[in-house]
């Protein structure tokens, strides 16, 4: 069995410039090879290379998604916001929400929510960052916290075709630390069990994202129940970032 219908998303956070674009060169002719027609590959720069990685990647099957965006899809006196509508008009189809990075500078369950349905609206697919805190992990909270941060961040939303959910334990995130196999798999079945009962909806897609790799990749994809990963350093090595595709579609 191959893996290679899978998703795997670069999220370059708060790095690169518009030198970095000449890195796309080699994942470029990458994503021509025939074993990678199913394989959704997406980058994720800061809002300031949306354009650029949108031209430069135009002639090839890899998409362009934002970090995040304003919850409110109309013009407004938001300084230093963007929001979906004009992410789409840049010829981005993906954007990240809920992230720990901004749920902790105070981004919370009920703006996500009004995030998740202003990116919907704009035709613009979600990917929608849920994870439990060491702190929570310890306490035995991590089911308790990704339901309650799931069930609100989709509140009255009914369309689910353009969602991701990306599982991203905070204490995994740029700490080199990775949950224990069996604990993962038992995760996602359980977040994969809850949306079933939510939404009636069998196939939506569950992506891994902390810490992941070119060590650690062969492991991981191993888990059957994760349909792709959200990448955040690692991603920023075009090489890497290639290698951990290789590893784990092969
Ligand atoms: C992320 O921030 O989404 C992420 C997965 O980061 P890293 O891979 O660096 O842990």
């Amino acid at each position: 069995m191959t893996n290679n219908n899978m998703y795997f998303i670069a999220n370059w956070k708060m790095y690169g410039n518009l030198s970095s674009i000449t890195t796309l060169k080699s994942i470029k002719i990458f994503s021509k090879t025939r074993k990678l027609k199913k394989t959704k590959i997406i980058y994720c720069p800061p809002y300031t290379l949306l354009r650029p990685f949108v031209d430069t990647l135009k002639s090839s099957t890899i998409k362009v998604g934002a970090q995040n965006c304003h919850h409110q899809t109309d013009f407004g006196s938001f300084t230093g916001s963007i929001n979906a509508k004009m992410i789409k008009s840049l010829g981005c189809s993906y954007v990240i929400l809920g992230h720990s990075e901004n749920r902790r500078e105070g981004e919370n369950d009920k703006i996500i929510n009004l995030k998740i349905k202003s990116a919907i609206k704009e035709n613009l697919k979600v990917i929608f960052c849920v994870g439990e805190t060491l702190k929570e992990k310890r306490k035995n909270k991590t089911k308790i916290v990704l339901k309650k941060q799931i069930l609100n961040g989709l509140k009255n939303i009914s369309k689910f075709n353009n969602i991701i959910i990306a599982y991203e334990p905070v204490w995994s995130i740029g700490s080199g630390k990775i949950p224990a196999s069996k604990d993962l798999d038992n995760i996602v079945i359980f977040v994969k069990s809850l949306l079933r009962k939510r939404s009636r909806l069998k196939n939506i897609k569950i992506l891994y994202g902390g810490s992941v790799n070119t060590k650690n990749i062969k492991e991981l994809s191993k888990i059957r129940s994760i349909n792709g990963f959200l990448i955040g350093g690692a991603s920023q090595k075009t090489k890497n970032f290639i290698d951990i595709i290789k590893k784990t579609i092969n």
